[in-house]
């Protein structure tokens, strides 16, 4: 399963596709050589709205392209994304997630990690 980490409120939130063309059935999300897709659509927009505090965040999946130009630009939010086992805990998941925020901060400094994926560079709890 994938699951992403909000910047903002560190809600952790399974990853699901519920259709993007045409709905369908409730589809956990996989990880595509461009980001997050799913197994009926295909690849999805690399975005996610957090159900708690309602952001809109870009998706960061580590080795996927990531377009950090146009998300500096836009002073989006990053949410880093990991892949666990279906029913990981919350704090297994978060380890994860941290890893994944970590690379971020390899990839494009920490400069830019502390202003986009901020919240789980601490080690996220
Ligand atoms: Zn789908
Ligand atoms: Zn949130």
């Amino acid at each position: 399963m994938l699951y992403a980490g909000c910047s903002v409120c560190q809600q952790v939130v399974p990853l699901r596709c519920c259709g993007l063309m045409f709905p369908h059935f409730p589809l956990d999300a996989i990880q595509t050589p461009f980001g997050v897709g799913c197994m009926v659509c295909g690849v999805a927009p690399p975005v996610f709205t957090c159900m708690t505090c309602f952001t809109l965040q870009r998706l960061y999946v580590p080795g996927a392209q990531f377009p950090i130009a146009a998300v500096q630009a836009q002073s989006q939010r990053v949410a880093p994304v990991v892949q666990a086992p279906a029913g990981a805990s919350d704090s297994t998941v978060k380890t994860l997630l941290a890893q994944s925020a970590k690379s971020f901060a390899t990839e494009f400094g920490s400069a830019a990690a502390k202003g986009l994926v901020n919240a789980f560079l601490a080690g996220g709890s």
